[in-house]
């Protein structure tokens, strides 16, 4: 887990400020020497000349610059200041003057005043110079500042990234997606011969330190291809103007070396919808990069040998621009990994780690679900440290132990799960996907884990639509009610009461359910009349002050959904209770896998 940069932002502010701070330089520098309150008229510089009160004189090429004897201050308000200057006149007798009087004179070289002038605005550059050099510093731009512009792609030879396939555990199925791409830069002939298209740019998407980077530089390690590399946020802390030219810098410098990966890492800093950036400040920069970053992929057809990846956790506030197709049309998702995955990571960071018990990974791996890639990375390295301080030359089971408690400790809510809290969000998870199974409208389920996400919940049926659906049928959404209910359901019929994990689904059931009896006109009671507002934003709230509506009918309203939502329950309840056998198997088998295909839980209902 690399520490989150800080970002430094140069903007209009800046250098309005250090003009400022120019200025107020000179004036402190130059006041001595031009000092115009001191300025006295030529004439009465004569008068003081020929009464014998001046001291000495310093001519200059347009001043004259002269000391009063002292005593003698040329005016009251002046009476501390013995030295005045004045304005020179074209007086070809000056010099007489002078020698007549019999005070010392000398000129002040000019390019002593040039010298003064000179130091005057390098002193006042320099916190000026400061400031940009250390800026330029932090934006981890090496030392020269004057590679501005220039971009800072380092371009390492795929075969020196020394990333490979076998230093990523767990990522089985980006690993399947990202083979094609490797085939393809391996030998793009082949492909052009055929014609076939590869996408130009392929998006990894997943939470933090799932090894999204990694995968990166493992495909271009595995196809032996350079792998030009630049972290989104770099280009945001530029000065405006550099961003666009970095981008363009960079895809000329690829398109030379093809084949090779050009990869973005943290794409969202760049690649915000713009109407999010709008709302933020030093939005123009981001948006002229992120224009120059889409034009490029436009600029270059398929099939050049160039890849295009990128990375990011947070895929929806990208700009739709982004991922349209010719663009990052490729997703990838790089998940959590499962138990399997876990214990390969083990095993990867474990090599080079003397171990007391080779087996002590797999207990590991076990209780450590939610836990990514650079955090099981972290925990062997914390135990390793832990069994030095201990003065052992093996790592062993208790220092692994302590280790996951050091990581969690600074995770906050990443605990490891009690055995029955996994049961009950196995039973839970279970609830949704049988009730899925059974209900003849429902969607198919793909895929059920009791992984926690990073998004807080403890475990996800996903469900996946055999066709695209532009209506639905009143059946098929009580259907899916019974399914959004079936954890509940499953908890009630197995331990007779209901968690709180179950929360969130009545919400959305509660929802559905106000939507087809006030929207939908799906209420019996109530007949086929929309109830609210044309937004679609219901009069949710009693104080809502939609006249035409009757309190009367607000609370028929709310007996009818409370009847549909009753029901969608009961009915997921019969189907889990007619298929106990069903609902246990398949909770246990998850509480020990932790995720199932639809396919595997097919299996296993057919089996019974
Ligand atoms: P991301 O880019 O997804 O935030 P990184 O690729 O930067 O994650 O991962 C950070 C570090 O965590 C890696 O350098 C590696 O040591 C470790 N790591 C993360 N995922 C894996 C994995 N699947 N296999 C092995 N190591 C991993
Ligand atoms: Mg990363
Ligand atoms: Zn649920």
């Amino acid at each position: 887990m690399e520490p989150k940069k800080k970002r430094t932002r140069f903007s209009v502010a800046y250098f309005v400020l250090t003009i400022f701070i120019i200025w107020i330089f000179n004036d402190m520098i130059f006041r001595p020497y031009i000092a115009r309150e001191l300025e006295v008229p030529y004439n009465e510089f004569l008068g003081y000349l020929s009464s014998g009160k001046v001291k000495s004189v310093g001519i200059g090429a347009d001043r004259i610059i002269f000391m009063l004897k002292e005593g003698h201050p040329a005016s009251q308000q002046q009476a501390s200041s013995l030295i005045h200057n004045v304005v020179r006149v074209d007086d070809t007798k000056l010099v007489d003057r002078l020698i007549e009087a019999g005070v010392d004179f000398s000129e002040i070289k000019q390019s002593e005043g040039m010298l003064r002038a000179l130091m005057g605005w390098v002193i006042a550059f320099l916190p000026l110079f400061l400031i940009w050099y250390f800026m330029y510093r932090k934006m981890g731009m090496g030392g020269s500042v004057l590679s501005l512009g220039k971009n800072n792609a380092q371009e390492i030879h795929g075969e020196m990234t020394g990333v490979n396939f076998k230093d990523v555990g767990g990522a089985g199925e980006a690993e399947v997606e990202l083979r094609e791409i490797i085939d393809y830069l391996k030998s793009p002939e082949r492909f052009n011969k055929l014609g076939a298209k590869l996408p130009k740019g392929v998006l990894l998407v997943g939470p933090p330190g799932t090894g999204k980077t990694l995968l990166a530089k493992a495909t271009a390690g595995e196809a032996g291809v350079a792998f030009f590399s630049l972290t989104g946020s770099s280009f945001v802390e530029m000065f405006v103007g550099v961003g666009a030219a970095r981008v363009r810098d960079l895809f000329e410098q690829a398109k030379k070396k093809a084949p090779c990966i050009v990869f973005i890492d943290e794409i969202d800093a760049i690649g915000q919808a713009r109407s999010n950036i709008a709302a933020m400040s030093g939005n123009s920069e981001r948006e002229n990069t992120l224009n120059q970053l889409l034009a490029e992929m436009d600029g270059f057809r398929a099939n050049t040998g160039v890849i295009i990846m990128a990375a990011t956790n947070r895929p929806e506030i990208l700009d739709q621009a982004l991922v349209r197709p010719g663009r990052f049309d490729r997703q990838i998702q790089v998940t959590l990994p499962s138990e399997e995955g876990r214990l390969g990571i083990l095993r990867i960071h474990a090599a080079g780690v003397p171990l007391a018990d080779e087996s002590d990974l797999e207990r590991i791996s076990k209780i450590t679900p939610g836990f990514s890639g650079a955090e099981l990375a972290n925990v062997m390295n914390e135990a390793s440290l832990l069994a030095i301080r201990r003065g052992s030359d093996k790592v062993a089971l208790r220092d692994l132990d302590a280790a996951i408690e050091r990581v969690v400790a600074g995770l906050q809510k990443k605990t490891p799960l009690s055995p029955e809290v996994r049961k009950k969000v196995a039973y839970h998870e279970t609830g949704h996907a049988l009730t899925a199974y059974c209900m003849k409208d429902a969607d198919p389920v793909h895929k059920i884990s009791i992984i926690p996400t990073s998004k807080g919940a403890l475990g996800y049926t996903m469900q996946l639509p055999t066709e695209d659906h532009y209506l639905r049928s009143e059946s098929e959404l009580r259907s899916r009610l019974s399914v959004m209910l079936g954890g509940r359901a499953a908890e009630l019929t197995v331990f007779g009461l209901a968690t709180t994990g179950a929360s969130n689904d009545l919400e959305m059931a509660t929802m559905l359910a106000r939507r087809m009896v006030t929207e939908f006109g799906m209420s019996k009671t109530l007949g086929p009349v929309r109830y609210s507002n044309p937004e679609g934003a219901y009069l949710a709230a009693p104080s809502s002050n939609r006249s035409d509506i009757s309190q009367e009918t607000s609370a028929s309203i709310d007996r009818e959904i409370r009847e549909i939502v009753t029901e969608a329950q009961n009915a997921a309840m019969k189907i889990l209770e007619s298929h106990r056998n069903a609902l246990d198997k398949i909770a246990e088998v998850l509480q020990e896998n932790e995720t199932m295909t639809g396919d595997e839980m097919k299996k296993i209902i057919e089996s019974l």
